[in-house]
């Protein structure tokens, strides 16, 4: 079997090769500079690239060589802090080396040679050891990273030893064979786990419209489509900080170079709010240059997603963002569009739903094969041009993830923020948490959740009757329960990511408010029974004071002062 070959045909990223033999999705080089790229399509002799990096001056009769093996990352400790391209090619490292632009040809390790790691073995000799299973560890920065048993590795293990290590250096000696900290995997295959879970535990993110109306389970997936603007990089950096996900992987897809100069220098000046630490400490951040053509896209989305699962594997929670899945799809778009096949809606290939889907679908919480819990939970980012969402990213994403949290235009022209569309987003996981909510937080949760659903639902039919005849021809029932939906949106589903209190709501605090905005609707309804004048109850001082409680530095102590103002100035008005 061959493996050299040269250049038949450049069509931008695509290339054509003959000469060598490969099966799909082999890894090659293409042309003077070796240029990574891998094997999309086989026709009779003819093989068909796409080069992950750019390809221009490269010609025909240029050499390519097949590596014969898939596209593979590096996985071991000193992920965490990384920045990487699309194929894990470290960008500090690449600039380093090249300069802020051209970084063709050049190939760098995912992870340094050099560094090393104080190896603290958990078992022993003599041990029998299977795949996944913990071999010792080591610290990454703030985090255990377990040192595992690589996939097809099982055996007595012969020898072991703590000390400190390069991550090439051999570790341990299992079967007769030598076990380094590196291990690669080929990033197109899922990573195995002995059992899938139920998705029925929630990723807690501090954002009471995510958190209390549209939960994602750990190991779900949820898609936020938005026209520019809308709020999907705030709302991906505010679940990075805050959701109780100890690992966070970052794949930003920006098309336009300032959305990537706005993940590159705004990601790494994140604090973590549990640490006040940087954020990076326990993030991996791949980041499409806007000098990589769009087939690293692609490659980044796999890369991200390998990486996420390796430390799934040793039973962490991992939040995964996807900024934006859009610009991926588009890079499948010109990529089918350069191969001539027979393109599908509205240009994009007949296989992108199959691609979305194979992607969102390695998001699961599971026992790994070391059998400790473990869960990747995506959230993909969606832009749809000029916000129509009945384009096809959007289309095929939603039938593939079960939470939509639908960013609108409208709201962020009132400046309610974040702009989640009460009335259109849904979470399919909701009667699945719902058991979660009611032992984990109240028993009254889920109903109250209802109650506060339903009262926004009837908010939407009202204003309808209001822009017919105006709001005083409605009785005065209505117009407090218009009151009510209006504390809803204001005091509960608006929250500031900017402020330092209200960025972050604990599930326990978004009870309390949530019940406290009921408390208010049962004595105002009371309170009309015995004769109050409907402003009075409208316009009762605590209200005003309820409506800053979120932005107080003891805002658990206010919430109580508030309700004991409610029950006092209710029962001034004889309720
Ligand atoms: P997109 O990524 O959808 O283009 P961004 O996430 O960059 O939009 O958000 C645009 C702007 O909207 C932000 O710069 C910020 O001013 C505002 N914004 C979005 N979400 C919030 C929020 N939760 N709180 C306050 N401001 C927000
Ligand atoms: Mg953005």
């Amino acid at each position: 079997m061959s493996t050299k070959g040269v250049i038949y045909r450049v069509a931008g990223p695509v290339v054509t090769a003959t000469g060598i033999s490969p099966r799909m999705y082999d890894v090659v080089h293409v042309g003077d500079e070796q240029l990574m790229g891998e094997v999309i399509k086989i026709v009779g002799d003819y093989s068909i690239i796409q080069v992950y990096e750019d390809t221009s001056g490269v010609k025909p009769g240029e050499p390519v060589s097949n590596t014969g093996r898939p596209l593979a990352v590096e996985l071991g400790p000193g992920l965490l802090t990384s920045v990487y391209d699309g194929i894990q090619r470290p960008l500090p490292v690449l600039r380093d080396k090249m300069g802020d632009f051209i970084f063709r040809g050049v190939s760098a390790p995912g992870l340094s040679r050099e560094t090393k790691w104080d190896f603290t073995p958990v078992v022993s000799k003599g041990d029998e050891v299977s795949p996944g299973q913990t071999l010792g560890t080591v610290m990454e920065g703030p985090m255990v990273h377990k040192i595992m048993v690589p996939v097809g590795v099982k055996g007595k293990v012969d020898k072991i030893e703590a000390g400190s290590f390069t991550v090439v250096d051999t570790i341990a000696v299992i079967d007769g064979k030598e076990v380094q900290m590196l291990q690669y995997w080929p990033v197109r295959l899922p990573r195995p786990v002995r059992e899938k879970y139920q998705p029925d535990i929630p990723l807690i993110t501090g954002q009471r419209v995510l958190d209390t109306m549209f939960p994602l389970a750990k190991g779900g997936a949820a898609a936020i489509p938005g026209a520019f603007g809308t709020g999907k990089t705030v709302t991906q950096q505010q679940l990075a900080k805050h959701s109780d996900a100890e690992i966070v992987v970052y794949i930003g897809c920006g098309e336009r170079g300032n959305e990537m100069t706005e993940v590159l220098t705004e990601f790494p000046e994140l604090e973590d709010p549990k640490t006040g630490e940087p954020l990076m400490k326990r993030t991996v951040l791949i980041a499409n240059t806007s000098n990589m053509p769009v087939a690293a896209r692609e490659a980044s989305v796999y890369t991200g997603m390998t990486i996420a699962e390796y430390y799934r594997d040793m039973g962490y929670n991992v939040s995964l963002m996807a900024d934006s899945t859009s610009r991926w799809a588009e890079a499948m778009r010109e990529i089918s569009s350069r191969l001539e096949e027979m393109p599908g809606e509205e240009g994009y290939p007949a296989y992108l739903a199959g691609r979305l889907s194979e992607f969102y679908e390695r998001a699961c919480r599971a026992m790994t094969l070391g059998g400790d819990d473990g869960s990747i939970s995506v959230i993909g980012a969606v832009s749809p041009p000029g916000g129509d969402l009945s384009e096809p990213v959007t289309q095929n994403t939603l039938r593939i993830v079960r939470v939509f949290w639908a960013l609108d235009t409208k709201l962020r022209e009132r400046r309610h923020f974040p702009t989640i569309n009460w009335l259109t987003s849904y979470s399919m996981y909701d009667k699945q948490l719902r058991s979660w909510y009611a032992s984990n937080v109240a028993s009254d949760f889920p109903a109250l959740k209802e109650w506060a659903m339903l009262t926004l639902q009837k908010e939407s039919e009202l204003q309808e009757i209001v822009q017919m005849v105006g709001s005083d021809a409605l009785p005065d029932e209505q117009k407090i329960s218009l009151e009510v939906s209006k504390m809803i949106r204001e005091i509960f589903l608006q929250q500031n990511a900017y402020h330092p209190v209200d960025t972050y709501c604990p599930i326990e605090r978004q009870y309390v408010m949530l019940k406290l905005i009921k408390k208010y609707s049962d004595l105002a309804i009371k309170a009309l029974e015995v004769g109050v004048q409907v402003n009075k109850v409208a316009y009762i001082p605590a209200r005003q004071r309820f409506q800053q409680a979120k932005y107080e530095e003891t805002v658990d102590e206010e919430l109580k002062a508030v309700e004991a103002d409610m029950d006092k100035q209710f029962a001034e008005l004889g309720v």
